[in-house]
This record gives C-alpha cells, sequence and structure tokens, in this order.
C-alpha cells in the first residue's frame, strides 16, 4: 500500500509477539508497548530537520547539529493512545503533546469526541498521531480530520496494528498522511476487532478485562 511504512525491524516484530500472546500481564504489556513506541519514535524523527549549532568541545570549536524537538507534537488518542506515547517520550523528551478522547459507538462503530487539548500554535509543528490499533479506521480519520483542521506543517498516524479495512478508510480521506505501523493483520471481525491483533489494547494496557 502507499505511504505505508511496516516497521520490520527483528526487535520490534519479536517484542510484538510477545505482545500478541494472549498470557502477557499488563504490567509487561505496557512496557513492550512503551520499547517499541520508543523505537517507533526514532524512526519517526529520520526525517527531521536539523539545527547548525557552533559548540566547543574540550579542544576547539565546531559545527555540531541539533534537533529542534519541540517542532514536534505527539497526539495520543485516548486511552490507548497513551501507552505508545509514554514510549515516544522516551525518545523524544521535548516534543509537545496533544489528546483526543474518541470512543468507539459500540453500536455504529463511529467515532464521538469527548476530548481535544492541542499545544498552540499547530501550524509550526510536525503531528504525529499515535493510536495502538487502527482497525475500523473511523478514530483514525475524526482525530486527523480535527487536527488537520488546525493547518500542521505535516501530519502523520503511528500505530502499532492495522489492517486493510483501516488502512483504506485513512487512505482514502487522507492520501497524503504517511502511516507508520509494525504489522498489518488479516482482517476485522465482526465486532471491530483486529485478527488476529492483540486483543483490546486499552483493556491489556489498563486491565480492564
Ligand atoms: N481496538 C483494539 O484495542 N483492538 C482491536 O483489535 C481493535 C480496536
Amino acid at each position: 500500500m502507499q505511504n505505508v511504512d511496516v516497521l520490520s525491524h527483528p526487535l520490534i516484530q519479536h517484542k510484538l509477539t510477545l505482545l500478541r500472546q494472549k498470557e502477557t500481564p499488563p504490567s509487561l504489556f505496557r512496557s513492550l508497548l512503551q520499547d517499541i513506541s520508543a523505537w517507533m519514535a526514532y524512526e519517526l524523527s529520520r526525517q527531521a530537520p536539523l539545527l547548525a549549532v557552533e559548540i566547543e568541545t574540550p579542544l576547539e570549536g565546531m559545527r555540531g547539529m541539533r534537533f529542534d524537538g519541540q517542532s514536534l507534537a505527539l497526539v495520543s488518542i485516548l486511552r490507548a493512545g497513551n501507552g505508545m506515547l509514554e514510549g515516544m517520550l522516551r525518545t523524544l523528551p521535548e516534543a509537545r503533546v496533544g489528546h483526543i478522547g474518541l470512543y468507539r459507538d459500540p453500536e455504529t462503530l463511529q467515532a464521538v469526541e469527548y476530548y481535544f487539548k492541542m499545544p498552540h500554535r499547530t501550524e509550526d509543528l510536525d503531528v504525529v498521531v499515535a493510536d495502538p490499533m487502527l482497525a475500523t479506521g473511523h478514530t483514525a480519520v475524526a482525530a486527523l480530520q480535527r487536527i488537520a483542521a488546525l493547518r500542521p506543517r505535516s501530519l502523520r498516524l503511528a500505530c502499532l496494528v492495522a489492517c486493510p479495512e483501516g488502512l483504506r478508510t485513512v487512505q482514502k480521506d487522507f492520501p497524503q498522511v504517511p502511516v507508520m505501523t509494525c504489522a498489518i493483520d488479516r482482517e476485522l471481525n465482526e465486532h471491530g476487532y483486529i485478527l488476529p491483533g492483540l486483543g483490546d489494547a486499552g483493556d491489556r494496557m489498563f486491565a480492564t478485562f
């Protein structure tokens, strides 16, 4: 699929397999999710612009390069996005943070917004929206619509597990938004869960099952 980057690094795939296993307890689930997300943030920052700075080493002056972490905004789709956010902030501690609260109506599977808080001056920011599971894609599209209206400098979507249905939905409305994921699973079931997936990411993270 166009504009979709699947991270195939062996360590990511190894940790994703542990994460998927039903025996994995919430504490380990959170820590694996954070580890993977920290690596995803490393990949997400690969193209980030650097600022030239003059510095002094103990021996002489030189021109170094500095990364402007504050030009980046990580936006968590509550609540499962918070698990990714924690890990991403380990790699990008200066990033600004936004939150968007969306829940899926269990009958229509459509996204309903209940919270929205973004950093100021979004137009100067490169925004990454984080949600572990790209299932129907309705939640991701609702979040992207809300944030795109603020005209960020760039907009991307990072998820842990995607499926063809969710990718198609996002690409229909946002063909220009790059998607980063660690896996594209087979399909959605009739309840909107990804198969084989990992179950409900929020429930597994916060032990609300
Ligand atoms: N949300 C989840 O947490 N898991 C899925 O499989 C789909 C949506």
